[in-house]
């Protein structure tokens, strides 16, 4: 295991910047926020520290296979790709795409939570959830997997239709399924795919089931399936992951990551951070669930949030699941408590964040 170690003054100027400038824009944070910021960039001082350094685990990994130039603030805020939402493109829909679960209540639930998520880590963006489409509707190619023998949907076919159906005052549109996405033929599989320049990305959470690189797997399809072109009725019932906590947990992390994308934010290099590139699932779960500090500034000076305030939307969000859980009983219609086991961890990281930024002593 590696540890990619940046000294204190290269991650203060990545985070600050050493043009005037942008380093006085920097100064219009509150005196609070400044400090935690800053000290966040101490990684493992003492006591508790709430960014830590990124750790290479293998070469497999991202950054030993993408060797790139790190992105810091200032060449993210200059970046002539950079997309910054305006009052006429201001808020990021979500589209789902295909069934999300045997239960139509608890899928609805779970594509409700999600758009919650996002609309707390975005916070002062509208996040609206379009009313979800089956694949028949895209109208998309599709395939069986020669080698996992499960069902595949073609991005290429996916983005063109989320085009078509961008609202007029879209900052980006996201589709996501739960059915595994091929980009070509020759390609065995893809996670997701985006274009910034469209404002649009597709991402499947296929691969977030547990048991997907299992034998047992139960969206393998008969072997002697024939498929034929245009006849949807394959998807009809089609195996989807069980809604876990770790399937909310990680849904959460690739949907907040991918949009960042659309912000013109690129993988990050820096802190251990939920804009880090990952090459496996893995490595995904390594990742942690929060911004560190300069990827925390480059979304903020996008969309203007209070530190303080998103750190409490956030946990907003993961403490209304708690209340939930002891208050279904009386509740006579079919109620999904939302699974929360695997935010312990990052509920935990807001609290505790909350006090440094909101310790009047300092
Ligand atoms: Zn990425
Ligand atoms: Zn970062």
């Amino acid at each position: 295991m590696k540890v990619i170690q940046h000294s204190v003054e290269t991650l203060h100027t990545a985070l600050i910047s050493s043009h005037t400038d942008l380093a006085k824009h920097y100064s219009k944070y509150s005196k609070k926020e400044r400090r935690f910021l800053e000290d966040g960039l101490r990684l493992g001082g003492p006591g508790f520290s709430p960014f830590q350094p990124i750790t290479v685990h293998s070469d497999s990994d991202w950054i030993p296979c993408h060797p790139e130039e790190p992105q810091d603030f200032q060449s993210f805020y200059r970046a002539p790709y950079r997309k910054i939402p305006s009052t006429c493109h201001n808020t990021i829909y979500i589209q789902p795409i295909g069934s999300f679960g045997e239960v139509k209540a608890q899928t609805d639930q779970y594509v409700e939570w999600l758009t919650e998520y996002c609309q707390a880590f975005f916070l002062g963006l509208a996040v609206k959830l379009l009313p979800p489409v089956t694949v028949a509707e895209t109208g998309c190619s599709f395939r069986v997997n020669s080698n996992s023998h499960n069902l595949q949907i073609l991005t290429s076919d996916l983005l063109r239709f989320l085009e078509k159906r961008k609202p007029k005052d879209a900052f980006c549109i996201v589709g996501f399924t739960m059915i595994d996405l091929y980009p070509r033929d020759s390609w065995n599989f893809v996670f997701g795919q985006a274009s910034l320049t469209r404002g649009m990305g597709v991402f499947s959470f296929a691969r977030y089931d547990d048991n997907f690189y299992s034998r047992a797997y139960a969206g393998r399809v008969k072997k002697q399936l024939q498929l034929k072109r245009g006849d949807y009725s394959v998807f009809e019932g089609y195996y989807t992951p069980p809604i876990s906590s770790t399937l909310l947990l990680r849904s959460c992390k690739t949907m907040t990551h991918e949009i960042c994308h659309m912000f013109g934010m690129q993988h990050c290099q820096w802190v251990s951070c939920v804009m880090q590139g990952s090459n496996h699932l893995e490595e995904s779960d390594r990742r942690p669930l929060h911004l560190c500090p300069i990827c925390l500034r480059k979304l903020q000076s996008s969309i203007f949030f209070n530190i303080a305030d998103r750190y409490k939307a956030l946990l907003h969000w993961m403490d209304d699941g708690r209340s939930e859980r002891s208050s279904t009983a009386s509740q006579s219609l079919p109620h999904f408590p939302k699974p929360l086991q695997a935010f312990d961890t990052p509920r935990l990281w807001l609290r505790r964040c909350l006090d440094i930024l909101e310790d009047d002593k300092r």
